[in-house]
């Protein structure tokens, strides 16, 4: 699809819409899983034929920047009615689309956009994921920093529309198009080519990714230290040694991520001998079940602070426990579902 063939046709009932409508509007659109509240509103107003610019107007809010990607972070309580009167959809429902519980706050990407080539965008996208759904919408989980790969595919996301470079703004589109077309240039986010990721990096990402809740987070003492130590990763070295991860762009996070798990020292996948059988009958006995997220966190926040010298996140903890060894034990505890991308189809190497 082109630029032309994307041009709005003329609607002019965005102004007036909430006058027009009396009680429900006429296109109600289910909630998928793990969707953020900004992608539903997007494809609510679609479904009723107004561009998501112009919903702001019909939600009582200013149609700037960043309108909808505000309300994931906190829905007003006359919004959420509103909503609620006019699709059906439960207080509950929509409170479960926001960011306001479940994940960690400070592991969200930030709303701003400085132009910087390596800076953060606030939303990633897995363009398998976009091209899979019958109704193509974003995910809760893509929001944050700690993220570069989608569980369902095994490759990595993007953070910009691969045509123009510019992030999603699918808050800022004026014509009546699905979120999935690039607002500036109209460019199909679906057809975007998969970057590469290593698979060491996409088992620490599982990893941080399975362990990270908020509940996990809150209920372990290891929490804050974990959360640090995760926003402090590009301290490892190279070229973003000075950032924090939320900062940084997701090729700058993956390459960070990259640099923590060192491929030279992680095990060849498949091979075996006995040395490799001892270590991994060690690990048994030190690292404890996938579903113990408290001890994980323990385990994760030390091993990450290892790397850099840092005391334990608790003290007489340290288990001396590396953190390729450790997503070793990971992945074989917790094999992933589905094959990684890369191995099925042709993909770029570099971002
Ligand atoms: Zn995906
Ligand atoms: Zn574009």
């Amino acid at each position: 699809m082109t630029a032309v063939d994307i041009v709005a046709p003329a609607i002019s009932i965005g102004e007036r819409y909430r006058d027009v409508v009396s009680d429900r509007w006429p296109v109600t659109v289910a909630p998928q899983p793990d969707e953020l509240l900004s992608s539903w509103l997007h494809r609510l107003a679609y479904a009723n034929g107004v561009s998501p610019r112009a919903f702001a107007r019909v939600l009582g809010l200013n149609p700037g920047m960043w309108w909808s990607a505000a309300l994931d972070m906190r829905l007003p309580a006359d919004i959420a009615k509103l909503l609620y009167a006019k699709t059906g959809v439960t207080p509950d429902q929509l409170a479960a689309m926001t960011l306001s519980h479940g994940l960690p706050k400070e592991l969200l990407l930030p709303l701003r956009d400085n132009g910087h080539r390596d800076s953060s965008a606030w939303l990633q996208f897995c363009c398998r994921c976009l091209a899979d759904d019958a109704q193509p919408y974003f995910r809760r989980r893509w929001r944050l920093a700690t993220r570069v790969s989608c569980t369902e595919h095994g490759c990595r996301l993007r953070d910009r529309c691969p045509s123009c470079l510019g992030r999603i703004a699918a808050f800022d589109q004026a014509a009546l198009v699905p979120q999935h077309y690039c607002v500036a240039c109209g460019y199909d986010l679906r057809r975007a080519s998969i970057p590469y990721l290593s698979p060491a990096t996409r088992t620490l990402d599982r990893c941080i990714d399975d362990i990270c809740s908020l509940e996990a987070m809150t209920q372990s003492p290891s929490g804050p230290v974990l959360i640090r130590r995760l926003l402090s990763m590009p301290s490892v070295g190279g070229y973003y040694s000075t950032m924090i991860l939320t900062s940084l762009s997701t090729a700058a996070r993956t390459y960070c991520a990259q640099r923590l798990n060192l491929p030279s020292e992680w095990p060849v996948e498949g091979a075996k001998d006995d040395d490799e059988e001892r270590e991994a009958r060690r690990l048994r006995r030190l690292i404890p079940p996938t579903s113990d997220h408290r001890a994980w966190i323990e385990l994760l926040a030390n091993t990450l602070g290892r790397r850099r010298g840092r005391p334990a996140a608790s003290k007489g903890n340290e288990t001396g426990i590396k953190l390729p060894d450790l997503l070793g034990a990971y992945a074989k505890m917790s094999p992933a579902s589905g094959r990684p991308a890369q191995e099925r189809i042709g993909t770029e190497r570099r971002p």
